[in-house]
């Protein structure tokens, strides 16, 4: 499979150069040269598959031949290390518990799957020593730093806002060792996102080491996000009904790929973006006017995103018609209040707690079904409600349940590199 980029049909790459390169020129974003369709047989037997089958078959065709089935296996295997069940939570409503992994929300799926790949490529082609430079604001610096502890010839940098990220999410950073170090800036997440952005166009570095990126919109990181909905179908199959699939959307990467599923053959009626008031594609499907805006802060803060990068590969995918896109794309809007009550009316009547991206899934399902009553539907909860302690407890009025990964992550030292300008990182990454 080659992949052509968005802004540049002609500029086509194969599966390793875009998962290095992650973007191509331009800052464009890659795109599969074709959609590869399942055979019916598969989705027929879709039950007797394990997870990790199901994947392999749903990810080959990307793949082609430059990672070998054997190596392609084992990479599977060890992403999806843990599960991925559907959860009850009230009539026709279920939620796809995305929240097993290492690092408690679903980015470490993702995460995992690239730095397989990348390590494979690595160690494939002697690429020699590659340095993995990313800056967080929380969340995707744990998956990442997850991901690739203990990849060979990968050397992980990670910078984060001195005090601006929360003490879990910190922990999570900072205490792996081996071939992960994370760098505290004294700044705010703009100035590691800028150091990182100067460092990648610094040639004294790119001379002595050679730097990538594990950007959420590299194609390694896209698709291996399409297996959640096709062990979602195998859980709800065969119940003969309409499936709908809300998804709590930030850059819209996690959507996207359930969309390519259904591309793909996987029988899903319909999908909901569940937008918190970062509302750009909510307001895009009511009025054909796509308008980015600067992002909003909400206690649901990874989709706090006002430009969705990955929006343009829906649009792709459905060849740029409005029309079709739509019969297909619902989308609501909803406030910190709105996702706030929904947390407490959930828990009250059923005991199960959300995490502020799932309640805002959990809305938008809700408002479609309110049209749509006769379709079985399930909302992605994307990240455990642990993650995001102090809203949940204040809302719910009760203390969550502390998990034995988090609390063994809590108890760990915390090891940092100290890092107050661009000097600093020069310095380190030259060393
Ligand atoms: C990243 C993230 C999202 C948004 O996912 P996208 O693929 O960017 O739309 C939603 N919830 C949580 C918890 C996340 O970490």
């Amino acid at each position: 499979m080659k992949y052509y980029s968005l802004n540049d049909k002609s500029h086509r790459v194969s599966f390793e150069e875009a998962v290095i390169k992650g973007l191509a020129p331009g800052k464009a974003l890659y795109f599969p040269e074709e959609l590869p369709k399942l055979p019916s047989e598969f989705f027929d037997k879709l039950n007797n598959l394990s997870k990790e089958e199901i994947a392999f078959e749903a990810i080959k065709p990307f793949i082609g031949t430059e990672i070998d089935d054997d190596s392609l296996k084992k990479i599977i295997q060890e992403t999806l290390d843990f599960d991925f069940p559907v959860v009850n939570v009230t009539k026709n409503i279920n939620t796809l518990e995305l929240f097993h992994g290492p690092t408690l929300a679903f980015k470490d799926v993702g995460a995992r799957f690239m730095a397989g790949c990348l390590g494979y490529f690595v160690k494939k082609n002697n690429l020699g020593k590659i340095t993995v430079l990313v800056a967080t604001s929380g969340d995707t610096g744990g998956a990442v730093a997850n991901g690739f502890l203990g990849v060979d010839g990968i050397d992980v940098v990670i910078l984060y806002p001195k005090g601006k990220v929360s003490e879990i999410q910190e922990k999570q950073l900072t205490t792996l060792g081996q071939n992960i170090t994370a760098l505290e800036v004294d700044g705010n997440f703009d100035d590691c996102q800028d150091m990182v952005k100067k460092a990648f166009s610094d040639t004294e570095i790119s001379e002595k080491c050679q730097l990538t990126s594990a950007n959420s919109i590299n194609v390694a990181r896209w698709l291996p996000q399409m297996f959640y909905y096709f062990l979602a179908y195998k859980q709800l199959a065969g119940k003969d009904q309409k499936l709908a699939f809300s998804v709590p959307s930030g850059n819209f990467g996690n959507i996207c790929a359930g969309m390519l599923a259904k591309k793909m053959g996987l029988p899903i009626s319909h999908f909901i973006a569940a937008n918190n008031e970062n509302d750009v594609v909510t307001r895009y499907l009511n009025s054909e006017y796509y308008e980015p805006k600067e992002s909003v802060q909400t206690i649901s803060n990874a989709m706090d995103v006002g430009n969705p990068s990955n929006f343009v590969r829906i649009l792709e995918l459905f060849e740029h018609e409005f029309s079709n896109l739509s019969q297909e794309l619902s989308s609501f809007s909803f406030s910190d209040e709105e996702t706030r009550q929904a947390i407490k009316t959930v828990e009250k009547e059923t005991n199960y707690v959300m995490d502020p991206h799932g309640a805002v899934g959990y809305l938008g399902l809700q408002e479609y079904l309110k049209k749509n009553p006769d379709v079985v539907g399930t909302f992605l909860e994307t990240a455990h409600p642990v993650k995001f302690l102090e809203t949940v407890e204040e809302v719910i009025e009760k203390k969550i349940k502390i998990p034995q990964k988090i609390k063994e992550t809590m108890a760990r030292k915390k090891e940092v590199v100290e890092v107050s300008n661009y000097k600093d990182l020069k310095t380190f990454l030259l060393k």
